[in-house]
């Protein structure tokens, strides 16, 4: 869009751009399409856009033939947006990107970020965005140049801190360049970067305790003077051999130590849990006939290897709004890793009874435990995997402890945005969730 259309459609829809808003739109059109190439979308992309304004972005991303959802909170541009794209790919929501919750476009596959964002939002956007499971693959967007600094900062340089690690724990952030104010009108007061934000992948960097690695990096970062040693006499009993053990210097401090660094002390303050995920390939399983009649016991590597019938139980957690827990299965599991499953789920052992397995495992997976009550029962077959599964359901609101080893992420997603995901992309799910799932909306319970 050119300057001097700019200005006209904002006379004409009687829009004085209001700064608190971030209103500073994009007139230089070659900067949009590069923008949208450096992001690579293409007709098959879902791309989210934050602070559409006028349409800058939305156009060039709408010509690859790519579907959008853009959130924009100026009622009157959300508007003239629907007015100007009518017909086009896109569906514009006139609200607070901040109160969007990502997760909602899980049915849509994976989704490219865009966004020339309105500086206030821009710190909490992103950790809001990456901070939890999320559909978005990648983000390109254009920020101040201060917060693309710090989001993209490497240790021992004034930029890096809490922003730079919480940001790059999710992400991995590469500046691209920077834009003067001169693009925008009207002009802000400071230059502007893209910055581009790439998720990573879930084994990239060693498993760590989130809250831990928080709870150091944000006391190391408390004085940003003062050596670590002193600062984290508290969490780190001996920092002479955690500084060893994770190649820091004695007398380091916080801006010295790499992200790697800041898990490697996490971990030596507390080890992660072994990755076998849990699997014990010696663990008895009760083994039962095709009246579901115990008839014995073996090895799990046996009942699975030799496909027998055998017992399981899938447990369905909802919180008072209605919403249902589900896992995000580990990557470290030997079946169906990284797909999302029931809240919690897992064999009866042999010598154990249906009952008291689901509240085991709603123990050992979730750390909770509530009154579980049986929905429906389902017959073992191919597509259970040769088991029987009773059905429970229960309602928790957390907070839960989910067993690192077995589960990547945990989230709460209402029923229908579950039958629509399921609907779009079953390979998202663990097969027996889908046998459930199906089986609880004819037994609701
Ligand atoms: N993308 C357009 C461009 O490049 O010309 C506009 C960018 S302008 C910097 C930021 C836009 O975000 C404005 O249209 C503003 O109204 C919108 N906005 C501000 N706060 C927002 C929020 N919390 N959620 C969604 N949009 C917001």
């Amino acid at each position: 869009m050119k300057l001097s259309e700019i200005g006209n459609i904002l006379r004409e829809i009687r829009v004085v751009p209001v700064k608190t808003l971030g209103q500073n739109f994009l007139h230089d059109q070659n900067l949009a399409r590069w923008m949208v190439q450096e992001a690579t979308i293409s007709a098959s992309d879902f791309v989210l856009e934050i602070g559409p304004g006028l349409g800058a972005l939305t156009e060039p991303a709408l010509a690859t033939g790519a579907r959008v959802l853009a959130i924009e909170k100026d009622g009157r541009l959300a508007d003239f947006l629907r007015v100007r794209f009518a017909d086009r790919r896109v569906e514009i929501i006139h609200g607070d990107a901040l109160e969007f919750e990502v997760q909602q476009l899980f049915p849509n596959g994976p989704v490219k970020l865009l966004g020339n964002l309105p500086y206030y939002i821009s710190t909490q956007l992103l950790l809001r965005y990456f901070e939890q499971a999320s559909p978005i693959t990648l983000g390109v967007l254009m920020l101040q140049r201060e917060v693309a600094a710090r989001l993209s900062a490497a240790p021992r340089s004034k930029d890096y801190g809490i922003l730079t690690l919480a940001v790059q724990l999710q992400c991995r952030v590469e500046y691209l360049r920077t834009v003067p104010a001169s693009v925008f009108l009207p002009q802000p007061e400071v230059d502007s970067a893209f910055v581009r934000l790439t998720p990573r992948e879930p084994n990239e960097l060693p498993d760590h305790d989130r809250e831990l690695f928080f709870a150091l990096v944000r006391r190391g970062f408390s004085q940003r003077r003062k050596q670590l040693g002193k600062l984290l006499r508290e969490q780190v009993a001996d920092w002479p051999q955690a500084a060893r053990e994770i190649g820091a210097s004695a007398t380091a401090r916080a801006e010295e130590l790499s992200l790697a660094q800041w898990i490697a002390l996490s971990n030596f303050v507390q080890p992660p849990p072994s990755r076998d995920a849990g699997t014990d390939l010696a663990e008895q399983f009760a083994v039962v006939d095709e009246m579901d009649r115990v008839t014995g016991a073996m090895a799990r590597s046996e009942v699975h290897g030799n496909n027998l019938r055998h017992r399981a139980v899938h447990i369905f957690l909802f919180n008072p709004a209605g919403e249902l827990l589900l896992q995000k299965r580990s990557r470290w599991k030997d079946r169906h890793p990284n797909v999302w499953d029931s809240s919690a789920a897992g064999h009866v052992g042999a010598g154990e009874e249906y009952d008291e397995t689901a509240r085991r495992e709603l123990r050992e997976e979730l750390g909770v435990t509530t009154n579980l009550t049986r929905v429906t029962q389902l017959p073992a077959s191919e597509k259970t995997g040769q088991e029987f599964i009773w059905l429970y359901r229960g309602e928790h609101p957390g907070p839960f402890l989910p067993a690192r080893s077995e589960i990547d992420a945990i989230q709460f997603f209402a029923p229908d945005m579950i039958t629509r995901w399921i609907d779009e992309r079953a390979g998202d799910f663990a097969p027996g969730f889908l046998e459930c799932w199906q089986a609880y909306r004819h037994h609701p319970g």
